[in-house]
């Protein structure tokens, strides 16, 4: 399977894609053929995660052999990774709503089912272009991806990681986290400014040609493990398609049954994952676009009017404070029926306007398929209040946020059939908001409100966090989002005299 610009006819290699993530004219690389209604129920039943991931990545990952594909996913899914062995467990709250729960990895976030894969899906790739620099990834974040990513990368042989974080945009559990990170090949920056000033500034540094020519002088090449790469995106569709065995394994629903999704959504990775693995016939029905106070995409869904243009908000559900969704191209190429000039013409658009629109047809098609809904933090707060009152279950903002857009749906009667909600991190991810959605008293040190917590809750600390509580700080610098460029060439100095050395 090659893979084509959502902008041009550009069309590369999937090891090229892997190894380069944005495409040479800016776009964004999709398959060149879709597979598209390619899985049946009957062919995935009972199979294990690892074995459903395997089928959903042959089909787009031909580049591999099948042993290949197999050797990865047995390393990037398994009892040192996860802590759970179905990987993504199910959790229903009653027969209309059932919670996946996609945060069981390394970093207890949903960024680690991808990028537990990513670094073996890349050094591979690398191998296969005969790419002999060393790789420098290049990543900003609003939180889980950067600590995701770190994990994922920590100490893999020939690659290189470095993070910027916004400084005041992420929880303090994600700052500890980001800040006492292990490993030789990393580096973690805070900036000032937040997630889209992180993002823009970074993407002007990884497009400098200045840039770049220095990096090649030192034996070095860029590369990104934002979700806009292949390599996060595919591996993403596999829990869509496992969530859907399993529900039918499990008699939650029939083997001919509808289920609809709602989904926490920043970038537009995770749910555009939902869609592909409906496209490849998992029996999707409605996807639902949750968002918080940054509700450009709730409104998109409502109007087709993609408008950047607004206040810009820090909320209680960090991942999700986006304006400029990265994956949304990758729909619109969709949306476009496949014309890379209408994508590239919207693309300049929004570059230019902070705005674009579809045609009304074109909105009444995705809307056959996608809505839209935001809910507040207060709102957030009082979900995961009620949710944890009523079924005695405790959610992290992110998904509360999906899950108060469910309730809204349901009262309105407009969700026909099963829902899931697919649940993106741990509640112990973000203490200071759990203890003002339970009444309990807060505290300048997270693990402290974790305790306290924990004795309502009775749900104990997970490993990755105790570990976490006693190791040192390494990283405690905020540059100015100016100096990202002096910060990244540097690194590449330093790797550079590691080479030599
Ligand atoms: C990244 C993230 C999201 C947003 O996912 P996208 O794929 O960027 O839409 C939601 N919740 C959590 C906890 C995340 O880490």
């Amino acid at each position: 399977m090659n893979f084509r610009s959502t902008r041009s006819d550009e069309t590369v290699s999937a090891s090229y894609a892997l190894l380069h993530g944005l495409a040479r004219d800016g776009g964004l690389y999709v398959p060149e053929t879709f597979p598209e209604q390619v899985l049946t129920y009957k062919d995935l039943a009972e199979k294990s995660y690892q074995e459903i991931a395997a089928t959903v990545l042959s089909y787009f990952f031909t580049n591999f052999s099948a042993d290949e594909r197999k050797e990865m996913i047995a390393a990037a899914y398994n009892d040192s990774t996860f802590d759970d062995e179905r990987i993504v467990p199910l959790h229903s709250l009653d027969t209309e709503l059932t919670i996946a729960e996609l945060f069981h990895g390394r970093t207890l976030a949903f960024k680690d089912l991808a990028l537990s894969l990513f670094p073996y899906l890349l050094t591979a790739a690398k191998k296969q272009e005969k790419e002999e620099r060393d790789i420098l990834i290049l990543t900003a974040t609003s939180g889980d991806t950067g600590k995701a990513a770190l994990e994922g990368f920590k100490d893999v042989d020939g690659t290189n990681i470095m993070v910027f974080y916004p400084s005041e945009g992420v929880s303090p559990m994600q700052k500890q986290q980001m800040q006492k990170q292990e490993g030789k090949n990393v580096r973690v920056t805070a900036i000032n400014g937040n997630f889209d000033d992180a993002q823009s500034f970074l993407k002007r540094v990884f497009t400098s040609e200045e840039v770049n020519a220095y990096a090649n002088e030192k034996g070095v090449l860029f590369s990104s493990a934002n979700s806009i790469n292949i390599g996060r995106l595919f591996p993403q569709v596999a829990y869509y398609v496992a969530t859907w065995v399993r529900l039918v394994d499990d008699g939650i629903v029939g083997q001919n049954d509808t289920f609809d999704v709602v989904v926490p959504t920043g970038n537009f990775g995770n749910i555009l994952a939902g869609w592909f693995a409906k496209k490849m016939g998992a029996p999707i029905g409605r996807l639902i676009c949750a968002s918080n106070k940054n509700k450009v995409l709730a409104d998109f869904f409502k109007t087709g009017v993609y408008d950047m243009n607004r206040d810009f908000y820090t909320t209680d559900s960090p991942s999700m404070d986006i304006l400029l969704s990265s994956n949304f191209e990758r729909f619109l190429f969709y949306v476009a029926g496949g014309n890379t000039d209408r994508v590239a013409q919207w693309e300049k658009e929004l570059q230019e306007t902070g705005k674009m629109q579809v045609s009304p047809e074109e909105l009444a098609a995705l809307q056959a398929e996608f809505s839209g809904d935001w809910i507040d933090d207060d709102e957030t707060k009082a979900v995961i209040n009620h949710v944890f009152n009523d079924f005695g279950y405790l959610m992290d903002p992110h998904t509360a946020v999906a899950c108060g857009v469910y309730m809204n749906f349901h009262k309105e009667g407009r969700l026909p059939h099963h829902t899931v909600v697919m649940s993106t991190a741990h509640p112990y991810k973000f203490p200071p908001v759990l203890c003002q959605a339970l009444a309990l008293p807060a505290s300048d040190d997270p693990f402290t409100m974790l305790a306290t917590v924990s004795e309502v809750t009775n749900i104990a600390l997970p490993q990755p966090l105790a570990d976490l509580r006693q190791k040192p700080v390494r990283f405690a610098d905020t540059i100015e989002r100016e100096a990202m460029k002096d910060a990244v060439l540097s690194f590449v100095d330093t790797i550079s005299d590691r080479q030599k050395a």
